[in-house]
Parts: C-alpha cells; structure tokens; sequence
C-alpha cells in the first residue's frame, strides 16, 4: 500500500502523458500516485480519467515554482481544488511571467552566438498546453550539438550559475502557501535538501507548510533522517516521491516512479488536512 507523490507529466517537464504515469504506477502496483506539475494541474484531470479507468486513485498535485533571495523553492500542494477559478487564473499569471523567462534566456543564448529560437523549443512540445521550462531548451541544445547531456545543459547555460539563466519574476514561498491553502490544497516544501538553508525550512514551516517532501532522489540518508525528524519535531507529514521526469534523451530524470514512495497513510492524512482546510 504506496503511493509515489511526485511526478510531472507533458503538461509541463515531463515526457509522459499524465495518462502513462498512470499505466506505469499501476504495473508496479501502487494504490495511489501524485501528478505534480510546474504551475498546472491540466494533467491531473487525464490522470483522473485513466485512473478511474484502470484502478489507481491520483492525488491532485501541483509544484509552485517560487523564489526566495535568488533561491528557487518548489511548493508542492496536495488536494488542491484543481478546477478553482480564482487558483487557475494564478497559475495563468505564472505561465505568462514563465513564458517571459524562457524568451529571455534564448535572447541570452542568442547573443552567445548559439543558433536557436522559440519556435526550436515549442517543436519539443507534445501537446499545445505544456508549460514549457528548460529542460524543453535543453534538448534543442543536445540537438544542436551544442551539450551532450541534460546535466551539462544545465551547469553550462541553463542552471542558477549557468550563462544564459535568467532569474523569473516569481512569487515567494509564503504566496505560493498562500495560493496553495486558498485552493483548499496541503502545501508542503519539495526537496528541501537541494536548497541548503534549513533556517528557511522552519520559517515556512511555521508559516504554515503542512509536509516536509522527506523522500527525495536528492536526499541523501542523512538529508531523510534530518528532515524526518524535523517533520516529527513540527508536526507536521513527511512525503515522499520519486520526482519522476520520464526518459529524456535515454535519461531518466530525477528517478523511476515508484522510488521514494511513502505509504498510503500519508495519502489519507493529505486528504483529511484538505478536508479541514
Ligand atoms: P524551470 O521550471 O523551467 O525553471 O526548470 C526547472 C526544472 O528543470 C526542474 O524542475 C527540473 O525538472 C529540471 N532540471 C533541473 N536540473 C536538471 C538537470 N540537471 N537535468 C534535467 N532536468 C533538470
Ligand atoms: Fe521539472
Ligand atoms: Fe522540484
Ligand atoms: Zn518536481
């Protein structure tokens, strides 16, 4: 009785149709899977669809991109009322400011002599709502020749220190609880273990984050028995997920579905702080 709660789809970074995630958590015989995408929920109703179909329950997810003194913090949010009017309109302000972003590292790309457009991007696209981010443009750069791998397109270009990056015109950690709770959601702070400033972490934990994602392809044993005791200390879920990507460029990003997995309890208790919310 698992359930893997972190996973993108084609609607925004990943590879898969959110219906293919689906499949995928069913065969390895999961009870229930999260759709998490950057910025949208579109995939969770497809997932909804499939699950019904097939016998897997999916937990409505979202991933709220946000930053904090130049830091990116991923907001994850659980239960989230994905069909909120007011919610959607957010997430469309943060598709504009997104789309901004990315015009914005091509230019930088441009004028480091490299050869590609928006229209490279959008061809890497499956379907017409994808919330493009950079991985999108990380494989126009494999393309090209110009990286041989998504790491290296990162640390090169597209990453924090990378040559073309661009900081996004992003809400802060506390909005994106805000948003999160105001959609009736269970905000909880992604791979806290990439972000190195745990200060920050309890902060937003008094803030009011509800879950601490414990299991993580990026944590470390130590980084799952920190953040454990810390959920433990403030009360608070530990989660869990594999952050699933899909295969990209024969690469699977961050880790196959089903790893990390936490059990089904944590689904219930997620359902019943939606509930009180
Ligand atoms: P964006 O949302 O457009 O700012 O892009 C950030 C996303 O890029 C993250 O959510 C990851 O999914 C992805 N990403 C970051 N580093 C890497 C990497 N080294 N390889 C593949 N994908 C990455
Ligand atoms: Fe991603
Ligand atoms: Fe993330
Ligand atoms: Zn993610």
């Amino acid at each position: 009785m698992k359930a893997d709660l972190h996973t993108h789809s084609n609607f925004s970074d990943g590879v898969n149709d959110p219906s293919e995630n689906v499949r995928i958590a069913k065969e390895i015989g999961l009870k229930a899977l999260g759709i998490t995408d950057h910025d949208s929920v579109l995939g969770v109703v497809e997932a909804i669809e499939t699950g019904e179909k097939i016998g897997m329950e999916i937990v409505p997810g979202i991933e709220l991109s946000t930053l904090h003194s130049g830091q990116e913090i991923h907001i994850l949010g659980y239960f989230i009322n994905y069909k909120d009017k007011i919610f959607l309109d957010k997430l469309n302000e943060l598709q504009k400011k997104r789309k901004i972003r990315n015009e914005m590292m091509i230019a930088k790309l441009n004028e480091l002599g490299i050869d590609i457009s928006m229209s490279d991007v959008v061809a890497k696209i499956r379907r017409s709502e994808t919330n493009i981010g950079r991985p999108h443009i990380g494989e126009v750069l494999i393309d090209k020749g110009v990286v041989k791998t998504m790491n290296q397109a990162f640390k090169i270009y597209l990453g924090r220190h990378g040559k073309a990056y661009v900081n996004a015109i992003r809400i802060t950690p506390e909005q994106g609880i805000d948003i999160i709770k105001d959609a009736g959601g269970v905000p909880v702070i992604a791979h806290p273990g990439i972000y190195g400033n745990d200060k920050l972490v309890v902060s937003l934990v008094e803030y009011g984050l509800e879950g601490i994602e414990v299991y993580h392809p990026d944590h470390n044993k130590n980084d799952k028995c920190k953040y454990q005791k810390l959920a433990n200390t403030y009360k608070v879920l530990a989660t869990g997920g594999s952050d699933f990507h899909g295969v990209r460029k024969g690469e699977t990003f961050h880790s196959p579905i089903g790893s990390n997995s936490v059990s089904y309890d944590v689904v219930q208790k997620l359902k019943e702080l939606s509930l009180n919310s």
